[in-house]
């Protein structure tokens, strides 16, 4: 049966001045390649996605786009459509900190040791798990330099999710990654070695059981 799919993708913006943001290195590729696979498979996709590549923004007749910027600006729609979702993936990376303030005028250059004051910024994976209603299903990622299991089931637990796929900063822009799937409930990890993306994007629908 056809179901509602929201994927989160792409990096987020956080506004600096008029011209300079932060943001990390987020191509979408695996965003889009979720949201093909499940355009493919005949679910109606909402696809929320931060600034990238026109090339990695995904097609297809079922896939409703909405762009955003920040961190902020992505919390705001997914709480739009979270509750009408059956399942959620959140697949962004998502900047951990803003600017705490936002100047409207452009920075000036030439300050030594200029300091710009960070606020964290709203877990959108954690806010729209205090929603979630038991027969909906959420998948998030975990980018991590280092493999610490109690991190990841303690990430899984403080965002509500139902699977988290481990992988490391060499997957960020490429096409492909290597993976491993930590479930709720099940206690040891399941290693799906390195992978192509689209390939990545099946095995997430098979284990969604979509
Ligand atoms: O805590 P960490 O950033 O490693 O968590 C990764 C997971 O949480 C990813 O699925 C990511 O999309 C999501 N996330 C989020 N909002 C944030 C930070 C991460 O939804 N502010």
């Amino acid at each position: 049966m056809n179901k509602k799919v929201l994927i989160f993708s792409g990096p987020t913006r956080e506004a600096i001045d008029p011209v300079r943001y932060l943001s990390n290195a987020s191509s979408g590729k695996m965003g889009k390649a979720l949201a093909e696979k499940a355009d493919t498979l005949g679910h109606e996709v909402t696809f929320i996605s931060g600034p990238v590549e026109e090339a990695n923004l995904p097609k297809g007749k079922r896939i409703h786009l909405v762009r955003v910027l920040s961190a902020q600006n992505m919390l705001e729609e997914g709480l739009k459509y979270f509750s009408e979702t059956d399942v959620a993936i959140f697949a962004a990376a998502v900047a951990d900190y803003a600017p705490k303030n936002f100047n409207p005028v452009k920075t000036v250059s030439g300050i030594n040791d200029l300091s710009l004051p960070l606020k964290p910024n709203p877990d959108i994976a954690a806010t729209l798990g205090t929603f979630k209603k038991p027969h909906q299903k959420t998948l998030g990622f975990a980018l991590e330099t280092e493999f610490l299991p109690n991190k990841i089931q303690k990430k899984m637990k403080n965002k509500n999710l139902d699977a988290i796929l481990y992988n490391t900063p060499e997957s960020l822009g490429s096409d492909t990654g290597e993976y491993t799937l930590w479930t709720s409930d099940h206690l040891s990890p399941e290693p799906w070695g390195l992978l192509n993306k689209k390939f990545v994007a099946e095995k997430i629908f098979e284990f969604l059981a979509l």
